[in-house]
């Protein structure tokens, strides 16, 4: 293999540029700084021996081998068998008897005294001089080997600027002192804690990538608050309308976050807010709420939601809500054509329209509006980036210099260390409380082959004047199957349950078609909807208190949570039931023994976590998110909090420290989750 230069080492692993070698950090060491005697040596010990070979030759059996007997003359003549099963005829070559050789690896019995098998080896001289620190073993990939790589990295560490750009962290080695600490380690140092990525170089390491993501995050955020946006301040008059005709008040948590948004709105410059609240928090009347301000000021606002279900249910209630406060509520889908279609549009332009409520077809070309002010996306993560953006880059068309202020809000909940590494830009309000009154809802698991069982449960259940919903198994291959199953499982039941009515609702429905039967099941005309996972998110039938999932190992936490929350809406007992299918792998069982044992969204969306890691957690490619390399930001969560306060201040008064701090650490910017 032809010696690797500098810049192909750095490209094959990944880096832009031979400079980011620096932090390309070993994940282990060996020991070649000192050679222990052979008649030392334990067995069991990984050493460093030194002898003179004395024979070598291929042996076939038991297996093609090179065999290779080497004598520590300094030993008392002790004798050491090496085996290298794998080897080049270059090595042949080199292994000759009277080479001297340093080899390194486990100390194993054999037949004919102490043995290594694929030593690593090296040929010395008499007095060639032993390393003086430990010898890192770096990530590597096909066709580069550790010796290229330490060449490499040695000379970028060799030219590069190591010096603090920050002011020293009392606690912390310098930055130079801790990749000397990392990359070549004395002979003495902590391999426990270094391999456990737990030293104080390691710490030094971590604390300065949160630093950087908290410094790049922070700067986004004030590059926002150079946008501008009309000032949304809240006179309160029509909320106070609004919630006199409601029959409940606002629970403490609704409270706080509304307060949080209108302290927002009331900004020269653009809120970036994220609503998070566990199924059924009441997010709803907090964004009708939140809208206020902007329809007093005679501007508009844009709902969005993820699926036209969804759309017209918000649709329902902002109207049910807002008609009487004398605002024009209207709603757009795709399913909206002719002309009504064309009424609203005009509506939207001239701003007769106070709020349009709709699926993504909100921020087609064809719409305009008069003057938005203010975006609110509901069930935020099931949009891409893009879709987010365009919506708001319609209120950027008039008046030109103003961006509109964005509201998102997610069931999805993302723990707190999480949203403080990924989102350190959104600024995330929480409702962490249900509305008084509701029953918890006890969940089952029961196997598939009592499936008989459960339908006649259900039907009692249902004869006793209450709704229920079924949930058909996710076919993730294809939508036609997924349909299949679930016209499937609504003949089976339609057959076995000749007594009762049942309706069936799936993605592949015309819109109105759905929009029929969903109306039919919140009127109580329906006792049982059999529904694909379009009915995940915000469906609100408060009289529905149970819910049968098919094939409930198929599902995701977060998809399970979601389902589960469109019961429990009401006083009375809720039950959700999932059926599985065994045998159950590992992690489906575990899923579903965590949705089983917990029913809040945040524990769960912990577990969640704990269980995929946080990039499949977050969807990194949805949030176009780079991770972070060497720093975990739950394991880590003390760093992260003295990452974020360092970093306020850093920005402040160390702007030249800190754009060279970024340069180390994100020489290709990050790319960040944005509105
Ligand atoms: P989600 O947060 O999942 O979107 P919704 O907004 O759909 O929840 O609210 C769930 C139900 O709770 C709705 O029927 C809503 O009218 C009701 N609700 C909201 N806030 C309160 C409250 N403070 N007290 C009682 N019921 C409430
Ligand atoms: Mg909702």
């Amino acid at each position: 293999m032809a010696a690797a230069s500098q810049e192909e080492v750095a490209r094959k692993l990944g880096y832009a540029s031979p400079a980011e070698l620096i932090l390309h950090l070993p994940l282990r060491y060996v020991d070649e700084t000192r050679i222990t005697s052979l008649r030392d040596a334990r067995l069991g010990d990984t050493v460093q021996v030194e002898g003179v070979v004395e024979h070598a030759e291929i042996q076939n059996r038991p297996h093609r081998q090179l065999v290779v007997q080497v004598l520590d003359g300094a030993s008392g003549n002790a004798r050491l068998i090496c085996r290298l099963l794998h080897f080049y005829p270059s090595q042949v070559a080199l292994l000759k008897p009277g080479t001297r050789v340093r080899l390194l690896g486990e100390i194993r019995p054999g037949f004919f005294g102490a043995e290594m098998v694929h030593p690593q080896f090296r040929v010395v001289r008499d007095n060639t001089p032993l390393p003086e620190s430990l010898t890192p073993i770096y990530p590597a990939v096909a066709g580069l080997s550790q010796h290229a790589i330490r060449k490499a990295v040695a000379a970028a560490l060799a030219e590069a600027d190591l010096s603090d750009p920050l002011p020293a962290r009392g606690h912390f080695p310098s930055f130079a002192d801790a990749l000397k600490a990392l990359h070549h380690p004395p002979p003495d140092a902590d391999l426990t804690a270094l391999e456990a990525r737990d030293s104080l170089a390691w710490r030094r390491i971590k604390f300065d990538e949160l630093l950087a993501q908290q410094l790049s995050l922070r700067q986004a955020a004030r590059q926002r608050q150079v946008l501008r946006a009309l000032p949304l301040p809240d006179d309160g008059a029509l909320g106070k309308r609004l919630l006199a005709a409601l029959p409940f008040s606002l629970t403490a948590a609704q409270q706080r976050a509304l307060h949080e948004i209108h302290r927002d709105l009331a900004h020269p410059y653009p809120m970036n807010r994220l609503l998070q609240g566990d199924v059924g928090s009441g997010k709803t009347l907090v964004a009708a709420l939140a809208v206020l301000p902007a329809l007093a000021a005679g501007t508009q606002a844009a709902v969005m939601a993820p699926t036209e279900i969804l759309a017209e249910q918000l649709y329902l209630k902002f109207h049910e809500w807002l008609t009487p406060l004398g605002i024009e509520v209207a709603w757009l889908t795709a399913a909206h054509k002719g002309k009504a279609k064309k009424a609203t549009l005009a509506g939207l332009a001239d701003g007769n329209i106070h709020i349009a409520i709709g699926t993504h077809a909100l921020f087609q070309n064809e719409v305009n509006f008069h003057h938005l002010a203010l975006v609110v996306v509901d069930e935020q993560h099931r949009f891409g980036v893009a879709q987010r953006l365009a919506l708001t880059e319609k209120g950027a068309v008039y008046p030109s210099p103003l961006t509109p202020h964005l509201l998102m809000m997610s069931a999805t909940p993302i723990p707190r260390s999480l949203a403080m590494s990924y989102y350190a830009d959104l600024d995330v309000s929480v409702i962490d409380q249900l509305p008084p009154g509701r029953t918890p809802i006890a969940t089952r698991t029961i196997n598939a082959n009592r499936r008989a069982e459960v339908i006649a449960r259900l039907r009692d259940y249902c004869l006793s004047g209450s709704q229920a919903y079924w949930v058909c198994p996710l076919v993730e291959e294809s939508e036609k199957l997924q349909l299949r199953a679930a016209e499937e499982s609504h003949a089976e039941l339609v057959a076995l349950l000749p007594e009762l009515h049942i309706g069936l609702v799936h993605g592949r429905m015309k819109s109105h078609e759905k929009a029929d039967v969903m109306s039919a099941f919140k009127a109580g005309e329906l006792h049982l909807l059999v529904a694909t996972t379009a009915i995940e998110v915000g469906v609100d039938v408060p009289n529905a208190a149970l819910m049968v999932i098919e094939h409930a190992e198929r599902y995701g936490l977060a998809q399970l949570h979601q389902l589960r929350g469109r019961v429990g809406r009401g006083a009375r007992e809720s039950s959700c039931v999932l059926l599985y299918e065994g045998p159950l792998s590992d992690t489906a069982k575990r899923r579903l023994k965590i949705i089983h044992d917990q029913t809040d969204g945040f524990a769960i969306a912990r577990a969640d976590l704990l269980l995929r890691g946080p990039g499949e957690f977050l969807g990194a490619r949805q949030s176009g998110q780079q991770l972070l390399r060497f720093a975990d930001a739950e394991a880590d969560a003390d760093l992260l909090e003295q990452a974020r306060n360092a970093a306020a201040a850093l920005l402040e008064r160390y702007q030249g420290g800190v754009q060279r701090h970024l340069a180390r650490w994100l020489p290709r910017g990050l790319d960040l989750y944005r509105a």
